[in-house]
This record gives C-alpha cells, sequence and structure tokens, in this order.
C-alpha cells in the first residue's frame, strides 16, 4: 500500500470517526449510540454490574457449588472497594436481586462521564478456561483490551488478548456509555472453578481491574493498539443469543 493511500485511509476513518460520534438525536449529551470514538480518559463515575441475581443464579458450578451470581457480586464488590474515594462508584445491584438486562441499560444511561463493567463467570465444555473480555463499541475496545490484560495477568490459565472477544450483546452494545462484559474464568472447568473459589484469587481479579481503570482514566487508549473498524449495528434484542 502506498503512503498516500495510506494516508488518505486514515483521513477516511478519521472522517468517519467524527461524523459517526455526531449525535443522530437532538439529546444535549453528545454521544454516539455506536460507540464510534476513541475510548474515554478522566472520567469519574464506574458503574458495576453484578452479572444476574435473584431467580437467575447464572452458571452453578459442579465443582464447588457456587453460583455465578454470588461470586459476580462479591467480586463487584472488591472492584468497588478498590476505587472507592478516586471515583463515584455505583453498583448496579448491592445483593441478591434480579435486574432485567434491558433495565441494567436503562439506568446505566442515566449517567454520563462514566464506564459500565459488567462481571460475570463462565461456563462451557469443562477443558476450556481462562479469562474472557466482551465488547462491542469502538469506544470499549482500550477498556477491553485492558481488562483482558489485567485478569489474564492474574490468571494461570490464560495469557495475552487470546480472551478479547468482539460480540453484541445487550450490555456490550445497548447503554450509550463505553461498556464491557467481563469473565472471570470457567466455573466449568475443575482448576479454575476451585481457583475462582478462592477469595484471594478474587480479590486479585479485583485489583487488577481496578488498576486497570485507573490506567484508563489516566491515559485513555494510550498503548492499547489500533482501534476495530466501526460497524453500525442495531441494538441487541433479546431474540439475539444468550447471554
Ligand atoms: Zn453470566
Amino acid at each position: 500500500m502506498t503512503l498516500t493511500l495510506q494516508s488518505s485511509l486514515g483521513l477516511i476513518f478519521a472522517a468517519l470517526i467524527v461524523s459517526c460520534a455526531t449525535p443522530s438525536n437532538h439529546s444535549s449529551r453528545a454521544r454516539d449510540v455506536y460507540g464510534h470514538r476513541p475510548g474515554p480518559q478522566g472520567f469519574r463515575t464506574i458503574i458495576i454490574d453484578a452479572g444476574h441475581g435473584g431467580k437467575d443464579s447464572g452458571a452453578v458450578s459442579a465443582h464447588t457449588g457456587q453460583k455465578e451470581k454470588d461470586l459476580a457480586l462479591d467480586t463487584a464488590k472488591r472492584i468497588a472497594n478498590e476505587l472507592r474515594g478516586d471515583f463515584k462508584v455505583i453498583l448496579m445491584r448491592s445483593d441478591d436481586t434480579f435486574i432485567d438486562l434491558d433495565e441494567r441499560v436503562i439506568r446505566a444511561n442515566r449517567h454520563g462521564d462514566a464506564i459500565l463493567i459488567s462481571m460475570h463467570f463462565n461456563s462451557g465444555p469443562s477443558n476450556i478456561r481462562g479469562p474472557e473480555t466482551y465488547y462491542w463499541r469502538v469506544d470499549s475496545h482500550g477498556l477491553a483490551t485492558r481488562f483482558q490484560q489485567a485478569m489474564a495477568s492474574a490468571s494461570p490459565a490464560e495469557s495475552g488478548n487470546r480472551g478479547l472477544v468482539r460480540r453484541r450483546i445487550r450490555l456490550t452494545r445497548n447503554p450509550e456509555i463505553p461498556c464491557v462484559l467481563l469473565e472471570g474464568g470457567y466455573l466449568s472447568n475443575p482448576a479454575e472453578s476451585r481457583l475462582i473459589s478462592d477469595s484471594g484469587y478474587r480479590q486479585k481479579l479485583a485489583s487488577n481491574i481496578a488498576a486497570a481503570i485507573r490506567t484508563q482514566a489516566a491515559e485513555g487508549d494510550r498503548g492499547t493498539g489500533p482501534l476495530p473498524r466501526p460497524i453500525n449495528a442495531p441494538p441487541s434484542r433479546p431474540t439475539d443469543a444468550p447471554e
């Protein structure tokens, strides 16, 4: 590719980012519903969503008997404790309550200058393990990269960014703020489930995740690689795919 072509492509991409960043409605909040803009920097509010809750247990470990909803809440609270004082921290749920996914999006959208992290633990074939990070929006790529690195450095099962996945689900597509869904490891894997049952390990995950948030707030996307290509996709619906 010639230099001229490269730089014109760069200009086209920059123009796309700028044009997509223009809100399509008349909202006073200058947000792009697709999230086609660089990642956040200098934000002051962290919304931490513990996945599942109440009647929805999420995954249940056959190895320890622990439920995803309880482990997610415990980890969310640990992340919150790491950040309080330096950030405004909002827990989407602070007890064993069921909240619909669309309601979680509505609540997240009440806050500007914020990011949303949804904390989960995974389930699948018993030989698969390691943390995974899901993002969709362009403005969530840097954060997702940092979170995956943060969890991978705590986990003996993961290395690099193998678990960084661009996936359109309700909590990665629909909020108007940068939003990332974290899977802290597989409850279906015997060794990883036992590891996750250790509160010291969950604390390590939480403090690494909190450190990643501090780095993103201070530096924005710096060092997280090129932004992914913009994709204009409709909001995710409950019927799209299992979440
Ligand atoms: Zn889950």
